[in-house]
């Protein structure tokens, strides 16, 4: 079972009598899905925000196509839709860098709100904050893979998994070259404002305090860190799926102001000295297995698929003209790409949307292969 898809598909768009759903609106600029959008605009599709059934439009700007809300239905959007006046367009990703709308908004947004394993449904809008850290979470991923795999065919028996620290420096310097919209630097601007950042990993959390390890100087250093029980709440709820919760250690994220803690961002990885995601308890323990014996790769978001299966692989993986699911996971045997969807909970929603994907994975082409696990 995935935290994703159903849960997180908070984007629902229709175009024609055909749906279409995202995790964030970012993955719009998703290759694919910029085809479907370029052939829409083309044939005059009826488009609408599932949301409130908000009449779209589609306008390209160079060679991107957006998404964008008449002008007077702006309003009609629902609070937590991404189209929303209130939720609105933060940072798109240009040349490989993130661009943010600005930093007080960064700051400013509301912790409380979870960002992706969302328990209620209504509440699972993407904080700026949040939604932010996630992005440049998957994009660091998927570099740090890249750079670990740097011209080995996705069929090569030497495939490696990206150690935790190679993810930590991608991440942190995607960090510190955010941009800003206004073309100000985003970094300068926050360390002006006296915030800090620190992230690495957590391995113990107590009522108010987080125990981490952080990459300090070429090796992990051990600190506890203090952090107010209502942020440490509101973070945790990132780590829960439904009623269960996920068990460190996370990858965190904090932003500091002088010694307190105002924002902490948390995600569940497996306790291994590679980075490697995870979604649930089942899936951890899967996905550990897989790992000690083969290169994985476990897509956060839709954005970094492409880029790790390289040109060559996902242009079979894209070849169908439906969008492409994100599956579980992606292990590569050498042999054959084995996509894995992990079933631990039978939720009814999900396993719809599970046929679904499994329609589009049984018409993928080799190296491709489907495989499924289903917990008993
Ligand atoms: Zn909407």
């Amino acid at each position: 079972m995935s935290i994703g898809d159903d849960l997180l598909n908070q984007i629902k768009i229709k175009i024609d009598s055909k749906l279409f759903s995202f995790q964030v609106k970012e993955e719009i600029y998703n290759p694919v899905f910029q085809k479907i959008l370029k052939e829409a605009k083309r044939n005059n599709s009826e488009i609408y925000c599932q949301c409130n059934n908000v009449k779209m439009q589609i306008k390209n700007l160079k060679d991107k196509f957006y998404l964008s809300s008449y002008p007077n239905r702006k309003k009609q959007h629902s609070e937590f839709c991404s189209f929303s006046e209130k939720v609105d367009n933060f940072y798109t990703r240009e040349n490989n860098q993130f661009i943010l709308e600005n930093l007080n908004l960064f700051l400013a947004s509301n912790s409380n709100s979870k960002i992706r394993t969302g328990l209620n449904r209504e509440n699972r809008k993407y904080t700026q904050f949040s939604g932010l850290i996630l992005n440049l979470l998957d994009s660091a991923y998927s570099q740090a893979f890249n750079i670990k795999n740097k011209g080995k065919d996705r069929l090569s028996k030497d495939l490696k998994n990206p150690e935790f620290e190679l993810f930590l420096k991608a991440f942190v310097k995607n960090f510190i070259n955010l941009k800003l919209k206004s073309g100000y630097d985003f970094y300068k601007n926050f360390k002006e404002k006296g915030l800090s950042f620190k992230t690495g990993k957590v391995y113990k959390i107590g009522d108010n305090f987080i125990k981490t390890k952080t990459f300090f100087k070429g090796e992990f250093i051990t600190e506890n860190i203090k952090i107010k029980e209502e942020i440490l709440k509101n973070s945790l709820k990132n780590v829960q799926i439904f009623d269960k919760f996920i068990s460190p250690p996370y990858f965190f994220f904090l932003v500091k102001k002088k010694r307190t803690v105002q924002k902490l961002f948390l995600y569940p990885v497996v306790d291994s000295k590679y980075f490697l995601p995870v979604e649930s308890e089942f899936e951890r323990e899967k996905i550990k297995k897989f790992s000690e014996k083969y290169c994985v790769y476990k897509p956060v978001l839709i954005n970094s698929i492409n880029s790790v299966l390289t040109k060559k692989y996902s242009l079979i993986y894209n070849k169908s003209n439906s969008v492409i699911p994100r599956p579980d996971l992606f292990v590569f045997t050498g042999e054959e790409i084995v996509i894995v969807e992990i079933f631990g909970m039978d939720n009814d929603k999900y396993l719809e949307r599970a046929k679904e994907k499994e329609e589009f994975y049984k018409n993928l082409e080799k190296p491709f292969r489907y495989g499924k696990l289903v917990k008993r």
